[in-house]
């Protein structure tokens, strides 16, 4: 409900506000080549760790039917690079509004911004004004619905497991163990190079500051559901500017996976190890590429990274049906690496208001 109206808003209310789309420019190309690197050294964490653990080795295969229906939906959620960027162009913004097609949203919004500027005088002065407006009301309605948060996570929470009882845990405990292994080792990277390194805020500063944007990716397994609650966190608790966060985070949401990335890394080692196929480097590289570049362009929404891995898989000849091996776990997986993916965002928009001077 607040997503879609708050990402537009407060992103054409900053852009014109900042009134120069040369600084949108730079921010946005400094934030894309931060993603690409933070998921890249996702993935590669997620293919060495499975290679060194070999979780996947002496595995016997287990087929289902729930494969067919994750195909089906394959064509759909992993569109290419170039139809992405092509399609990032929205032909009817009400459209792209009404299904929340975030990339293009983002579009429409900055060149709305930008256009806004050669309007002349009171008109475009009660426009911005407007704008402005509706964004804070839009985080004070956001405000009123965290009130009863609480409730709902925990009535999420109770949901999977009763509907997936505590086996989810204990079948494939070493494959989701490696999975665990590697998103902790990654965020532990990300708190103490990025955010303080590079952000200069303590990471037990962050966390207390973001635990409850965690809570909230971890019982919703989205991106996009949490987006409200990150940008909120990101202007009132840790400073980030508006211009920042509003361009940064729903950016973040569609094409930052870092925790979905990496576990896309063990999986494919590990549905390979399963059936017995040796990875070249070569391979292994493609994997990282591939994956890296599947994260583009697909929503932040629950269950959309074992999707994507059918892409990966297929780019280097690993039998998609191996996904049946792991579907059962993947539940539980998707709440964990959802939390990455939205503390990612979040250290990025800390990390490129410094490289703003703010
Ligand atoms: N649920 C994840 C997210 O929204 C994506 C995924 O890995 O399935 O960020």
């Amino acid at each position: 409900m607040t997503v879609v109206p708050l990402v537009f808003f407060s992103l054409f209310a900053s852009t014109a506000g900042l009134g120069d789309l040369k600084k949108i420019g730079i921010l946005g190309g400094r934030v894309i080549v931060y993603y690409l690197i933070t998921t890249a050294v996702a993935i590669t964490i997620g293919v060495v760790l499975a290679n060194l653990v070999k979780p996947g080795v002496g595995l016997k295969m287990a087929a289902s039917g729930d494969v067919e229906a994750i195909l089906g939906k394959v064509n759909k959620a992993s569109p290419s690079l170039v139809k992405t960027l092509i399609d990032m162009v929205p032909s009817n913004p009400v459209k792209a509004l009404a299904e929340g097609n975030m990339l293009q949203i983002i579009f429409f919004a900055v060149l709305l911004g930008v256009a806004i500027l050669a309007v002349q005088g009171e008109k475009r002065e009660v426009v911005i004004t407007a704008a402005q407006g509706l964004s804070e009301a839009m985080i004070s309605l956001v405000n009123m619905i965290m009130k009863i948060a609480p409730y709902g996570v925990f009535a999420l929470g109770a949901g999977v497991v009763a509907r997936h009882g505590i086996k989810v845990l204990s079948n494939l405990l070493v494959y989701s163990l490696v999975v665990v292994a590697g998103l902790l080792l990654h965020l532990i990277l990300l708190l103490s190079l990025s955010l303080y390194g590079l952000g200069r805020i303590k990471p037990w500063e962050f966390l207390k500051k973001a635990r409850e944007v965690m809570v909230f990716a971890f019982s919703t397994s989205s991106s996009n559901a949490t987006l409200p609650l990150t940008m909120r966190t990101a202007e009132k608790k840790l400073g980030v500017p508006g211009y920042v966060s509003s361009f940064v985070l729903p950016l973040g949401a569609t094409i930052n996976m870092d925790g979905t990335a990496l576990y896309q890394g063990v999986a494919a080692v590990f549905i390979a190890q399963a059936y017995h196929i040796p990875l070249t480097l070569s391979a292994q590289l493609k994997i990282i590429l591939t994956a890296t570049l599947a994260s583009v362009g697909t929503a932040g929404v629950p269950g959309v990274g074992i999707v994507m891995l059918t892409m990966v898989l297929t780019s280097v000849g690993i039998p998609v049906e191996g996904i049946a091996l792991i579907l059962g776990v993947d539940r539980i997986l998707d709440m964990l690496r959802t939390v990455v993916n939205v503390s990612g965002d979040l250290i990025a928009s800390v990390v490129m208001s410094r490289f703003e001077r703010e």
